[in-house]
Parts: structure tokens; sequence; C-alpha cells
């Protein structure tokens, strides 16, 4: 029905039954998506920023909807979340990345990046079976659990600190590295940095966005960067898209970064062409 055969109200009403409509479906369809082999994880290069060697790869799913075509996971993680549906799905990715990342090593040799990042949600750490998941899966594939960092944001801080925390020291006690994604978003930024075991700060791409404009973000930045060297923490910055923010971040002495300047996420086979590239950015 058109807006003007059923007044604005019902309009509204249909736009909400719409959306209802669409999340029931989108549950519903993910519930079939691992089966049907749906799920595909793209790669990010992370790339040192002294070297403009690729030091790592960040994993990143995606879901080649049979409709809606290829689709991002701010659409999907949220509802896979909400619904339990990311600890299965969460497993599947780990274990692909796994997979992928051994084979890089062996094919690869020493163009293979050194480290994979996952992401992980906080319903993904409240799974009384991750850590033996995780190490379970590192040992399959035949890794040095340092080469692992698992990404959580400050959202972990929500709730059930002690337990989170808890998780993490135990993850960590096994060689695996933790990473604190999307720095700088929230409030409680720096307590996060004093209350969890951390190896590693993502940096916000909305601090990096800004760095070139607003004077005050490069300072922002400098302090970040010296905090981070202080808590022997690494520092990645996220988001650099062009050659002013990377010359920024480099005067800064910020060591690592991630961006479409570098590559988009994209499929295994068309990131591993990079990994020969000689640093043409
Ligand atoms: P994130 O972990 O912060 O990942 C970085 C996001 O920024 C990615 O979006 C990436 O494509 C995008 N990005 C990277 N460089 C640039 C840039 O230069 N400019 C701009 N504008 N964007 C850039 P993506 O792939 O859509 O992922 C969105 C979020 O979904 C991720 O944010 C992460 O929180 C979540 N996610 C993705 N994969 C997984 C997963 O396997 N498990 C879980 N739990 N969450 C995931
Ligand atoms: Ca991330
Ligand atoms: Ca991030
Ligand atoms: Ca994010």
């Amino acid at each position: 029905a058109k807006a003007s055969d059923t007044g604005n109200y019902m309009v509204f009403d249909q736009s909400m039954r719409e959306q209802v409509q669409f999340r029931l479906q989108i549950e519903s369809d993910m519930r079939l998506a691992i089966e049907r082999n749906e799920f595909q994880l793209y790669y990010q290069p992370i790339v040192s920023l002294e070297s403009g060697k690729i030091d790592g790869v960040e994993a990143l799913l995606r879901w080649e909807h049979p409709l809606h075509g290829m689709t991002g996971p701010d659409i999907f993680i949220p509802i896979a979340e909400e619904t339990g549906l990311i600890n299965s799905i969460g497993k599947w990715g780990l274990d692909q990345a796994c997979q992928q990342f051994a084979k890089w090593k062996k094919t690869q040799g020493i163009h293979a990046p050194s480290i994979l990042h996952v992401n992980v949600s906080r319903k993904q750490l409240l799974d009384p079976g991750l850590t033996d998941f995780v190490l379970q899966t590192i040992r399959k594939h035949d890794l040095s659990p340092d080469c692992l960092h698992l990404e959580v944001t400050e959202s972990l801080m929500m709730q059930d600190q002690v337990y989170i925390i808890e998780i993490l020291r135990k993850l960590r006690k096994a060689g695996i590295k933790i990473d604190m994604d999307d720095f700088g978003t929230g409030y409680s930024s720096l307590s996060c940095l004093h209350e969890f075991p951390l190896d590693a700060l993502k940096i916000d791409r909305s601090l990096i966005m800004n760095v070139k404009h607003v004077h005050d973000y490069a300072a922002l930045l400098q302090s970040v960067l010296a905090l981070a060297d202080n808590l022997g923490l690494k520092v990645v910055a996220e988001g650099i898209e062009d050659t002013e923010q990377l010359i920024i971040l480099q005067t800064l002495g910020c060591e690592y970064g991630q961006g479409y300047l570098f590559s988009r996420p994209r499929p295994a086979d068309e990131i591993e062409t990079l990994f020969y590239s000689e640093a043409s950015w």
C-alpha cells in the first residue's frame, strides 16, 4: 500500500512490521548459513609503518546472503549476538581463519603474515567452552599461540567484569594475545587499560580521521602513544585512508597501521598477492 491510500500511521506501522519481518528472516537464514557455507572471511593487512611490510591480517566476516547478496557484519553481527548464534559463527570463523593462516605459513614462507587477528564479542567470551576451543583450534592447525591476537572491545566492561578478566588472563597465560579494539570511542577507555590484561591497542578510525583537520587530535594521539608505550602495549592505528594521515602517524612514531590506503578487506586469494608486493603505499 502507498502512503496516499493508507495515511502516515499505516505506513509507519507497515515499515515497522517490515523491519521486524526482515530481522526474523535474517535470524532464521542465519541459522542455516553455516551449513550452507554462506559465511566467508575477508582479510585486511596490518602494516608496519616503519618498514611498510605486512605484519599481520585481521579476519573479517562476510555473509553471502542468497537474496541480499554480500552482507557486512554491521548488519548481522548484532543479531547474531542477541540470538547467541555468534557462538557457533565465531567458532566457525576462528577455525577457518587459523586454517587459512596455517596454509599461508606453508605456501608463502617468509612472505606469510606473522600475526592473525580475530574479533571476539562479549557473548563469545562468556561461553564457558571458549578458552578450550581456542586452544584446541590452535593445536589442530599447528600454530603457536602468540600468533593469535583476539580483539575485544571495552563493551566487555559492562557486566561480569571479574569473570571476563579471568578469561582474558587464562587466554594470555596460554600465550594468546589480547587487543583492545576501537580504542578511544567509549567513555571508559582509560579505565579499561587499567583493568584489562592487554597486549595491544587498536586506535579507532574516528581519531585517525580527524588527525589532519583538528590540531588537538594529533596531541591526543601523541598522548595515547606515550601511554601505550608506558604500559608496554603495541599500537595499531585503524582506518588510515590517505598518505597525509600515514605521514602524521609515522611522525608521531605509531608502529602499525591498517586501512583502505593499504588495502580494503579482501578474500584470501586476493590478499595473498599483497604479501609479495614491496610497500607501494
Ligand atoms: P572492527 O573490528 O573495528 O573492524 C574494522 C572495520 O573497519 C571493518 O569493517 C573494516 O572493513 C573497516 N575498515 C578498515 N579500514 C578502513 C578504512 O580505512 N576506512 C573505513 N571507512 N573503514 C575501514 P567490517 O568488515 O564491516 O566489520 C565491522 C565490524 O564487525 C568489525 O569492526 C567487528 O566489530 C565486527 N566483526 C567483523 N568480523 C567479526 C567476527 O568474525 N566476529 C565478531 N565478533 N565481530 C566481527
Ligand atoms: Ca577488529
Ligand atoms: Ca576497530
Ligand atoms: Ca568497530
